[in-house]
């Protein structure tokens, strides 16, 4: 078991727009987290004997309750993470979308069959595994969260969901739409910080622990699971490198950059961390990039950072990058005023071992490190402990299967940083997670497979 303090008896968030009070919601202890797995197991098989059309059509239910109250829950999580108000509302219709999409898939997860003699055949059949723990962060809340419990309920599971201490209302909503669609006991919440996460992952009578978040709390949750025996899921953080090559347009390029390094103020898991340009179209790349993020500065574009302490550890990483020797073209200042917005800050001359270009820096920050050529790029891009998606901007084929094929990331990008079909599913690499989180592959991951052997009787 890994060692557990108590959690405190509720938490209050903060507005990052000015630092006003939005809510105080409690922190589930010991008792309340036994008591919402005890429900969930208690409502686990029948929920498993449900056929999986009906499954299926309550899952729709919840999702079609959810579309409803869509503007309501995204407003809930621009007031507590600071997201804007359209990408919060797209977030909310992208778990929609992907909570319809597992209500039909759920029924159609079909298994394997092979035939070892004439009147003796084998198939697999998908069991629930039984009771699923969903842990989220923030930064998507609802469009994560929803992945998991879409798939886990759609194959027969029951889910404790723990929604982050950073976005508890927008969870705790969340939780009460969908499971007034549902069964009783078939989706239980529970709000809470860490401590409330590590109660409910040390707990033995649990079946998954799915994880999306930090890679230090995956890691603790991959070491708890070793006690319990529980099957994980992780889906955890990334330092995604973009790598230009000499042949594009450096605008384009540089438009590219920004959104990858801009959008949500970097608070994406493939968000662009890493920059490595060719020194052929550097210097326009960097004049581009910074008039980019100049543009959003000027018109406070970007929304704030979630709150003060992931604002401390943003700009930690930016300054010390400027004390080694980087340059900050545009931002790299803590603005005056309330709230927790930080500028898009471009950095030049960053160098490898620069914390903003080793580590997850989770801000609107673009460190820019000049190569001699694509290979040194790859190269460079390629060493690191983290391997969620990498994406690379060329012109050259052979310059894009060499990146497909070298780069040791679950995703590889080829002339789009955000690209990529929705229901799509990726296996992360090293320090950034294990299975598949998202995708008809998250389905498989839900269950258990049981092989089938059937034969005649003989008969003398
Ligand atoms: P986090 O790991 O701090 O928190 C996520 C959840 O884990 C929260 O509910 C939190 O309370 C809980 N938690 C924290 N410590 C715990 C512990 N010891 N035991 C059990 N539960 C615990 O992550 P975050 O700050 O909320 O989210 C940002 C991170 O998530 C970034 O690293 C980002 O890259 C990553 N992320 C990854 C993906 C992906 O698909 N790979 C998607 C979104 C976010």
């Amino acid at each position: 078991m890994t060692s557990t303090s108590s959690p405190p008896a509720e938490m209050t968030v903060l507005s990052p727009h000015d630092g006003t009070p939005v809510g105080t919601l409690p922190c589930a202890g010991e008792e309340e987290v036994r008591g919402a797995i005890a429900t969930a197991r208690a409502a686990a098989p029948d929920w498993a004997r449900t056929s999986p059309e009906e499954r299926g059509r309550l899952v729709r239910a919840a999702a079609d309750a959810l579309a409803q109250h869509a503007e309501e829950v995204a407003a809930l999580n621009t007031r507590e993470t600071g997201k804007l108000a359209h990408e919060a509302l797209g977030g909310v219709l992208a778990g929609v979308g992907t909570l319809h999409q597992y209500a039909e898939l759920g029924p159609v997860h079909r298994g394997h069959a092979l035939r070892g003699g004439a009147l003796a055949s084998d198939y697999t059949v998908a069991e629930p595994r039984g009771v699923v723990a969903a842990i989220t962060p923030w930064n998507d809340p609802v469009a994560v969260a929803a992945g998991l419990l879409g798939a886990a309920l759609v194959t027969g599971n029951t889910v404790v969901h723990k929604p982050s201490e950073r976005c508890p209302h927008t969870g705790a909503r969340l939780g009460e739409i969908l499971a007034a669609a549902l069964p009783d006991g078939v989706l239980v919440t529970v709000t809470g910080g860490p401590e409330t996460g590590r109660l409910l992952t040390d707990q033995a009578d649990l079946d998954v622990l799915a994880h999306v978040g930090s890679t230090e709390t995956g890691r603790a949750i991959a070491r708890a699971a070793l006690d319990t025996g529980a099957h994980v899921i992780r889906e955890n953080g990334g330092n995604d490198p973009l790598v230009v090559d000499d042949d594009v347009d450096p605008a384009w390029a540089a438009e590219q950059a920004a959104i990858g390094a801009f959008t949500n103020a970097g608070q994406i898991c493939t968000s662009v961390e890493r920059i490595y340009v060719h020194r052929a179209v550097a210097e326009p790349f960097l004049h581009a990039l910074a008039a980019e993020a100049r543009q959003r500065n000027r018109e406070a574009a970007l929304a704030p950072l979630v709150d003060r302490r992931m604002r401390d550890a943003v700009h930690g990483h930016v300054r010390a990058a400027l004390q080694d020797g980087a340059t900050a073209l545009e931002g790299g200042e803590v603005p005056e005023g309330a709230g927790s917005f930080y500028p898009a800050t471009v950095l030049r001359d960053c160098t490898d071992a620069m914390q903003v270009m080793t580590e997850e820096t989770f801000g609107p920050v673009a460190p820019v490190r000049v190569v001699d050529s694509f290979a040194e790029g790859l190269h460079l891009a390629s060493r690191d402990r983290y391997g969620l998606a990498a994406t690379v901007l060329t012109g050259r084929i052979a310059h894009a299967q060499r990146a497909i094929a070298e780069l040791p990331a679950g995703t590889v990008k080829v002339n789009n940083v955000f690209g990529g079909a929705p229901g799509g599913a990726a296996q992360p690499r090293r320090d950034s997670g294990a299975g598949f989180g998202y995708g008809p592959e998250l389905l498989d991951e839900m269950t258990q497979v049981k092989v089938v052997h059937v034969e005649m009787p003989s008969s003398r």
